[in-house]
């Protein structure tokens, strides 16, 4: 894989910096049943890095002393962590709402067939990545057979109420399969809202409609298929000032499978971690004696991404 880290720190993006934190997002380790050609962390069923007891006791204390209102679970298959339903139940305890990303498909792994009654019993927001509403199309990228499981998968969420009712919310995400930006967000919602529904009787809350971000595999295609100098360019050109005001990592960080620290998804798989003022890089465990408002954020020209159009976070457009 050809990396574009060089091409992105220093960057001339405008500098930023962090509000009171409100959103804790961890990544529970690589491990998942599926392995998608796309997948930014390179997940799959042979990956064994997974967050240890103390990592997650360090969770588990951050969230009872800070006034965290979102824990977002991710991987790989976050529900494949051992102690994934512990967290759910905890946070839902302390009154966190917990966000699964979910790739659908895991409902049907042997050992969790009790795990979409388990998210509805404990109002576990479900977010899942369906890149088109064809069978061909999400084949194509996430692996065959996908499609048809995913389906079983919503006509199930549907039928516990996620998307029906109101503390049930399933949103699903989309993001282009090529250098362009994606179309906008809620035309795009109302295309899969109706191909869904008309097709499989499915509903939904919302669309997340997400930019890709030049690193990783995508950054590498881009170089690979001389692409990377003009998706910048079009980021760049599409630059909105107003979206500065709420990209995520004002108000986010991730945390990755070892606790360490950082501004967002995106710099976790750049391994560009969270400094503090003498640039000494974070663990969570000095989260929990820190106050990290008003700490910079490490931008990079990938940074633009998140500003161009319409915005981009893990919660789709910013605008
Ligand atoms: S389901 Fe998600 S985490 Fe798993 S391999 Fe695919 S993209 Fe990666
Ligand atoms: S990539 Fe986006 S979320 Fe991450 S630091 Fe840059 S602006 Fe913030």
């Amino acid at each position: 894989m050809r990396e574009t880290k060089h091409l992105l720190f220093p960057g001339d993006f405008p500098a930023l910096k962090r509000r009171q934190l409100n959103t804790l997002q961890v990544n529970l380790g690589y491990k998942c049943n599926q392995s998608c050609t796309h997948c930014h962390v390179n997940a799959g069923p042979t990956r064994t890095e997974m967050m240890q007891d103390d990592c997650i006791e360090l969770v588990i204390k951050y969230l009872q002393q800070h006034p965290v209102s979102l824990l977002d679970l991710t991987g790989g298959a976050p529900e494949l962590h051992p102690r994934f339903r512990e967290l759910v139940k905890i946070a839902h305890e302390l009154d966190i709402t917990v966000r699964d990303r979910c790739n659908l498909t895991i409902l049907f792994e042997p050992g969790q067939e009790t795990l979409a009654e388990f998210l509805a019993q404990y109002k576990v927001e479900v977010v899942a990545s369906l890149p088109c509403y064809t069978e061909q199309n999400v084949n194509k990228q996430r692996g065959k057979g996908v499609f048809s499981l995913s389906i079983d998968a919503l006509q199930k969420l549907n039928s516990l109420g996620y998307g029906k009712h109101d503390d049930l919310n399933l949103h699903l995400v989309f993001n282009p399969s090529g250098p362009v930006l994606p179309p906008a967000q809620c035309q795009l919602e109302q295309d899969y809202k109706q191909h869904l529904d008309d097709d499989y009787g499915i509903v939904f809350n919302n669309l997340f409609v997400i930019t890709n971000m030049p690193i990783q595999r995508f950054g590498s295609s881009l170089l690979s298929t001389g692409h990377f100098d003009s998706y910048m360019t079009t980021l760049r050109e599409s630059y909105q000032a107003t979206n500065l005001d709420t990209v995520m990592c004002k108000d986010t960080v991730s945390i990755d499978w070892r606790g360490h620290v950082y501004d967002c998804d995106f710099n976790q798989m750049l391994n560009e971690p969270l400094t503090d003022q003498q640039q000494h890089p974070l663990h969570l465990r000095d989260l929990l004696n820190i106050d990290i408002s008003g700490l910079g954020i490490k931008t990079g020209n990938h940074c633009y991404g998140c500003t161009a159009g319409q915005g981009s976070s893990c919660s789709g457009a910013l605008s």
